[in-house]
C-alpha cells in the first residue's frame, strides 16, 4: 500500500472501481475512460511503479497478470481479438505509477499505435 497511489486506493477499497476480478495477488477493473468498447486494467496488488521496476521476484506475478487478462478477455467476449498494453514512463503515456496492463477489444485495432 503506497499512500498516494490511486490504484493502491482502489485495491484497498478507498476509491470505488467496477471490478471484474480480484484474488490475493491481482485485481482487474474497467477503465474509467475506455478507449475501446471493452477496456479493463489488470494490476498486481503489490505496488510496483511500472514494467521497468519489475524484479526477478516478480516474474511469476507478472505472468499471472497476463494470464488473468487473457482469461478475462475471453470471459468478456473479446477472446478472439484483444490488445494488451503496458505504458512505462510519462513519455510513453503512463499517468498512474502503479503497474497496470490495459486490455482492449471490441473494435479493430490499428498498428502502429499512436
Ligand atoms: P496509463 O495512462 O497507462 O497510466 O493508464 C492509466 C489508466 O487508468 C487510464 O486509462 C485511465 O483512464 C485509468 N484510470 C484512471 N483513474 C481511474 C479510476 N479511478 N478507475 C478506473 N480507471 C482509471
Ligand atoms: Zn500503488
Amino acid at each position: 500500500m503506497h499512500p498516494n497511489c490511486l490504484f493502491c486506493k482502489i485495491i484497498n477499497g478507498d476509491i470505488p472501481a467496477s471490478k471484474l476480478y480480484e484474488d490475493d495477488e491481482v485485481t482487474a477493473f474497467w477503465d474509467i475512460a475506455p478507449q475501446a468498447p471493452r477496456h479493463f486494467l489488470v494490476i498486481p496488488k503489490k505496488h510496483i511503479t511500472g514494467p521497468a521496476a519489475l524484479g526477478s521476484e516478480d516474474e511469476q506475478l507478472i505472468g499471472k497478470v497476463m494470464r488473468t487478462g487473457a482469461r478475462l478477455a475471453a470471459e468478456n467476449g473479446i477472446g478472439d481479438g484483444f490488445r494488451m498494453v503496458f505504458n512505462n514512463g510519462a513519455e510513453a503515456g503512463q499517468t498512474v505509477f502503479h503497474l497496470h496492463m490495459h486490455v482492449l477489444g471490441g473494435r479493430a485495432m490499428n498498428w502502429p499505435p499512436g
